[in-house]
């Protein structure tokens, strides 16, 4: 059986304004090449009467994401969670992350251990 995870990442993408900072930090820590990387913001265009549209964005952790292991060892952010200049990222502990999801547009989401 899987282990279970002790720590992710919760996101509350209510309050994201689709900067890609954290798409772009997520590369420069890890080097990643063009096109793959931890954390992948995806833009929703949402059909509202009149013929009017509003974008939200939302920003997805993928199968690469490692939690940032060597800068959370030292105590640091993880780096997406430390670029993110509209602070809707936090690292910690699952179960206290999961306390905090008290309306919609939260994601807690966690790696594979
Ligand atoms: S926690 Fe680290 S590895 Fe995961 S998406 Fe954020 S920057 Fe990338
Ligand atoms: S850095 Fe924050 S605000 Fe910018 S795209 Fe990522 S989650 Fe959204």
């Amino acid at each position: 059986m899987a282990k279970k995870p002790e720590y992710g990442l919760l996101i509350d993408y209510e309050y994201c304004t689709g900067c890609f900072a954290c798409q772009v930090a997520c590369a420069q820590e890890h080097k990643w090449p063009a096109g793959m990387g931890g954390i992948r913001v995806i833009e929703i265009v949402e059909n509202l009467p009149n013929d009017k549209h509003y974008l939200k964005f939302m920003p997805i952790p993928t199968e690469l994401c490692v939690l940032c292991a060597g800068r959370t060892k030292k105590g640091e952010k993880p780096a997406c969670v430390h670029h993110c200049m509209a602070a809707c990222m936090k690292y910690g502990k699952i179960e206290e992350l999961a306390k905090e999801i008290n309306k919609p547009r939260m994601v807690l989401w966690a790696p594979r251990a």
